[in-house]
């Protein structure tokens, strides 16, 4: 058989935020070597930071003028990310984010970037969920995807080798190093032996983003399904803080996140019968001023957090749609006994700060329509034009969706991880964020770890002098797996149910009972094993990488016995609270690694932030 066989000094897997700013890097450090980026998708259009897009997306930054100011203020940065993430992060890593955040955002400016400024030139920020101060700069709704368009005008110009519509499958490695990988061409016409692409690399960063689609329901691009991940556990590396996933009310129909003036405005919360279920789900007697007070406060922390009350508004919507109903929200009518006099004093003056249109103070507390036309006339539009009509009375069907993974495969200091050879970037990387991710560190953490990890990498790849031989044995191990897809479940049903599994067990409300359901149910489909469908030989083999994400995602959440961050551990299903944190006895991170096919977990101590170094 004749192989498409691509050598290579450093080769990227994937090819967003954090894969374009490690191959720039690779490159300028290494300039007679040969990189080669490859990916899913058409370059520069596949994954989040290409396509994804918010109400104003955050790249976070200290700059010298940043609140509280000072020549050193990044050190309250580096503070946010290792206490508001709950300890659970390596405290050199998030000194590491901080203190680069600055060069990280200059370098963007300079490759054209356009920052919203204020009149004195200076680069505007604000104050995003989970942070102290003001350090999201940001372009408008698609910050993320004019950081990525920068980087692709940057590389056109670098001898860079792109290869597209590329799906790695597996890594290779030899004598416990990385030594390549197994691609498949996604174009699903030709023959499978025609498709594959091998590589031999002396080293690999993974850069493939997150695993959205393990959930039912996300706000990610297609073909987020957790790579990275899947290769890095395969291939014997550590994983960490796979449990902590960033989770918050979005729109099903349009994944537009239901957070700032959606929720300010103070809409209800129905199911499809019209029932305003909330109170359901609440402490008994709490008045309906401090349903409206909670519900504005949504507005202001997007994520589910044990730190943030506004948790309760989660849980009761994830509750409700666990009983087989759908959620909504209405802007038609107040909810019941809402008085806009009776928002707390901070609410009021944070709403008057953002009155866009002004209404006369009396019809404020009409309708929640008339608040957001008030604050935010432009989100109804949007809306609009995205076909849900809420002048015409039309509600906003909602879920608790997916939008960050905290955790991915653990780095150190150089992006690189527990395995020689291999190093990772951005959302795939974990160990840098801690159980909630201040808004603004993951775009960041892709400019900052990215450029890392390809400067180390490509420095490793200068002092190695031979080019890996891969065996072929490792070839024939890996079409034998090819074959064996052949029986089983169709990849589409697996899919299905892991993804029911998943949204089931490991979402907002999580239970020891549920988890351990979840598992057995996971390892039931295992056992059935996986065969290709009509969606195809690269669907059954993301489809792969979702057992085993969703198995870490499970066990990671098993193991921690308390609630921090995201993760609301209940005793059962039905109680009202959460299990309190165990702090500071669980400052620990949950650390996931494959022995020889069995999932092992163990608890460690994260490195410490350490101030006097600082
Ligand atoms: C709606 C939304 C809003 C967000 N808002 C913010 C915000 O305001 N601020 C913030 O900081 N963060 C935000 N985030 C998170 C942030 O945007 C992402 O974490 C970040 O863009 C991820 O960048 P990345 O380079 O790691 O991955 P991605 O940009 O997702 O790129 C992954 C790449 O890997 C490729 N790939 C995947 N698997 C394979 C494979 N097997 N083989 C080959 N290629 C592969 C993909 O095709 C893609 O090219 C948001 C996320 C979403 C979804």
């Amino acid at each position: 058989m004749t192989l498409k066989l691509i050598h290579c000094d450093v080769l990227i897997i994937g090819a967003g935020g954090a894969g374009i700013r490690a191959a720039i890097e690779a490159k300028e450090t290494f300039r007679k070597g040969k990189i080669v980026v490859v990916t899913k998708g058409s370059f520069g259009k596949s994954g989040v930071t290409a396509t994804a897009c918010s109400d104003r997306m955050a790249f976070h930054a200290t700059l010298p003028y940043t609140e509280p100011g000072g020549a050193d203020n990044w050190r309250y940065h580096a503070e946010d990310i290792y206490r508001i993430g709950g300890y659970v992060s390596d405290g050199d890593l998030a000194r590491i984010l901080a203190k680069e955040s600055e060069t990280a955002l200059e370098y963007l400016d300079r490759l054209g970037v356009p920052f919203v400024r204020k009149e004195d030139g200076r680069i505007d920020q604000f104050i995003t969920d989970g942070s102290e101060y003001p350090r999201a700069c940001y372009t408008g709704p698609k910050t993320a995807n004019h950081i990525e368009e920068a980087l692709l005008n940057k590389v056109a110009s670098m001898e860079i080798r792109v290869i597209e519509h590329c799906m790695i499958a597996d890594l290779i490695k030899y004598r416990g190093r990385v030594i390549g990988a197994f691609g498949i061409d996604e174009r699903e016409e030709a023959r499978v032996k025609d498709r594959l692409q091998v590589f031999s690399s002396k080293v690999i960063i993974l850069a493939t983003g997150g695993a959205g689609e393990v959930f039912e329901t996300h706000v990610f691009p297609e073909g987020m399904t957790g790579d990275g991940y899947g290769l890095a556990y395969r291939a014997g590396a550590e994983l960490v803080n796979m449990e902590f996933i960033q989770i918050g009310p979005a729109s099903v129909k349009t994944k537009l996140n239901c957070s700032g003036s959606l929720m300010r405005a103070v809409p209800r919360l129905l199911n499809e019968t019209g029932e305003a279920f909330l109170n359901k789900y609440l402490p008994r007697g709490i008045s309906s001023e401090e349903i409206g007070n909670l519900i504005f406060e949504k507005g202001a922390s997007w994520p589910v957090s044990l730190d943030k009350r506004t948790h309760l508004i989660d849980v009761a919507m994830f509750k409700e749609m666990a009983q087989g109903h759908r959620v909504f929200l209405d802007y038609g009518v107040n909810p019941e006994g809402f008085r806009f006099e009776g928002l707390d004093p901070k609410w009021q003056q944070r709403y008057a700060r953002e009155i866009k249109v002004p209404i006369p103070f009396e019809q404020r507390g009409r309708s929640p329509l008339d608040r957001l036309r008030e604050i935010n006339p432009e989100t109804i539009e949007w809306l609009m034009e995205h076909g849900i009509n809420l002048q015409a009375g039309e509600q906003i069907e909602i879920a608790p969706c997916i939008q960050h993974f905290q955790g991915g495969v653990k780095i150190r200091e150089k992006g690189n991880t527990s395995l020689k050879g291999l190093y990772a970037a951005g959302e795939c990387a974990g160990g840098q964020h801690g159980a909630n991710r201040p808004g603004g560190n993951a775009l960041l953490d892709g400019q900052v770890f990215g450029k890392i990890a390809g400067r180390e990498a490509a420095i490793e790849a200068m002092n190695l002098d031979q080019k890996p031989r891969i065996p072929s044995r490792r070839l024939d191990q890996f079409l034998s797996k090819l074959n064996r897809m052949k029986t089983g479940e169709t990849a589409s049903r697996v899919r299905k149910s892991l993804q029911s599994i998943t949204s089931l067990y490991a979402s907002v409300v999580r239970t020891p009972e549920g988890i351990r359901k979840g598992l057995k149910s996971l390892e039931a489909l295992r056992k059935e094993g996986l065969s290709i469908d009509e969606k195809g030989l690269v669907y059954a083999l993301e489809t792969e990488n979702f057992l085993d994400v969703g198995e870490m995602v499970l066990r990671g959440c098993l193991a921690r016995k308390e609630s921090r961050g995201p993760h609301l551990f209940f005793n059962g299903f039905d109680d009202l609270h959460p299990l309190p944190s165990q702090d500071p006895v669980w400052r620990k991170y949950i650390v996931i690694r494959n022995r020889s096919g069995k999932m092992v977990l163990r608890k460690k101590t994260p490195v410490k932030l350490n101030y006097h170094d600082i």
